[in-house]
């Protein structure tokens, strides 16, 4: 590798982007990570469920399958990033509660429960009080629950700074500029052109820009990813004395709309999350936070007490079958990585494993396959 030149060029710096480059770099490659603000997309604003189940819905069993291989990959993958930096990744096992507030909520349950145990996962069905028992600041009125014990959670931003830090550690060169076309030569992707004017040659280069991927020049129609925004604000609430405020995740219907608190060490509760097809616009609106917090409040009525310490949109990059685009492109030298949606938390460590074993010269695992994103080839992309 030279300075203009790498093994490998990764254009986006979110959880998808720093995972590959951190595994690759491990995998012995020269990298170079190209992205203007590695703290501004998704992942970012992630709550950090990492909910194998809980977040796909019925009939998405291609997601489903890339999710369970996705939550095995967690705890060795959060171990070796805490070793490699000595973060704490605020990564823990104690799973979801799943709440129901009235009688019909809570016999929607029972479905849920069992798919979860008919998949094998960890799940318990509980009343109410056994509910309460086990999260004291629940609402009284709940009637039932179904405690997810395969779920687990961390800290987005905690993870996104290990990942730098480690990254770093292990040789990858962070280019903080923007990526404005992949080069090709001979119907090859042959490096990246950067906005100011500059090239970055590479071996191979890997797409990982989230929901901007689709915008990045330079490529064939039926290899531009047919990804989209997909806009979803998110509101943090803290405890005044920063003492933990729930033990694990809590999930419920409240007035028909999924709502879910995310508890963090330091006392914070992150609250999301809306879902809107608003093309890239990040507003935060009042509608937005104020349904979120009356939501919340419905569950764990004490987070009005709270201070309320952030209020953020970020940009989930949506594919058409919400399942995710890993793998090697129709454009040789070009694999892509994008499309998680909703599970780009819980999927990079699994992702991250499957691009590597592609740029160290192997195959992408077979439980990728139904990622590959030569399923779009026929689409002419987002651009045409
Ligand atoms: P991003 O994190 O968006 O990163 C893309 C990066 O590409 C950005 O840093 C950007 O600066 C860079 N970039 C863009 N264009 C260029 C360019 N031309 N050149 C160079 N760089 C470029 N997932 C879960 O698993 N669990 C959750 O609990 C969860 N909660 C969520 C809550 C909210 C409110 C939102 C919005 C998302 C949530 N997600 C969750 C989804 C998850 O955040 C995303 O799937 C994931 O972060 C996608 O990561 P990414 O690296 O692909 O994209």
């Amino acid at each position: 590798m030279t300075a203009d030149h790498a093994d490998v060029a990764v254009v986006g710096g979110g959880v998808i982007g720093l995972g590959i480059a951190w595994r690759a770099a491990r995998a012995g490659l020269g990298v170079t990570l190209i992205d203007p603000e590695p703290r501004g997309g998704a992942s970012w604003a992630a709550a950090g469920m990492l909910a194998p189940v809980t977040e796909v819905v019925y009939g998405e069993e291609a997601l489903l399958g890339l999710n369970l291989h996705a939550v095995r990959r967690w705890p060795e993958f959060a171990a070796e990033l805490a070793e490699a930096t000595g973060h704490d990744l605020g990564f823990h096992t104690s799973g979801t509660l799943l709440v129901a507030l009235d009688a019909d909520d809570n016999a929607a349950l029972d479905p849920v429960y069992a798919y979860q145990t008919e998949l094998g996962l960890a799940a318990r069905r509980l009343r109410g009080r056994e509910a309460r028992e086990l999260e004291p600041l629940l609402t009284p009125g709940v009637r039932g629950a179904v405690l997810a014990e395969g779920d687990h959670r961390v800290d987005p931003r905690a993870v996104t700074e290990a990942l730098v830090e480690a990254a770093c550690a292990s040789g990858v060169t962070f280019l903080d500029r923007r990526a404005m076309a992949i080069a090709t030569d001979a119907g090859r992707a042959t490096g990246v052109h950067l906005d100011d004017g500059s090239p970055v040659g590479a071996g191979h280069v890997v797409l990982a820009a989230g929901c901007w991927s689709g915008g990045v020049e330079g490529l064939p129609a039926g290899v531009v990813p047919p990804v989209r925004p997909v806009k979803g604000q998110i509101v943090t609430v803290r405890d005044p004395a920063g003492r933990r405020v729930m033990e694990r995740t809590v999930r419920g219907m409240v007035r028909g709309r999924t709502v879910y608190l995310v508890p963090r060490d330091d006392g914070r509760v992150v609250i999301g999350a809306t879902v809107e097809e608003q093309g890239f616009d990040t507003r935060v609106t009042a509608g937005g936070v104020s349904r979120l917090l009356r939501d919340g409040a419905a569950l764990i009525p004490a987070i009005e007490e709270l201070d309320l310490v952030e209020t953020r949109a970020g940009l989930r990059p949506g594919s058409p079958d919400n399942v995710p685009l890993i793998g090697e492109s129709a454009l040789p030298g070009l694999a892509v990585a994008t499309g998680h949606y909703r599970n780009g938390m819980l999927l990079a460590p699994a992702t991250a494993e499957a691009i590597t074993a592609l740029l160290t010269g192997g195959d992408v695992p077979d439980w990728a396959r139904a990622a590959d994103p030569a399923r779009f080839a026929g689409d002419r992309g987002v651009r045409s």
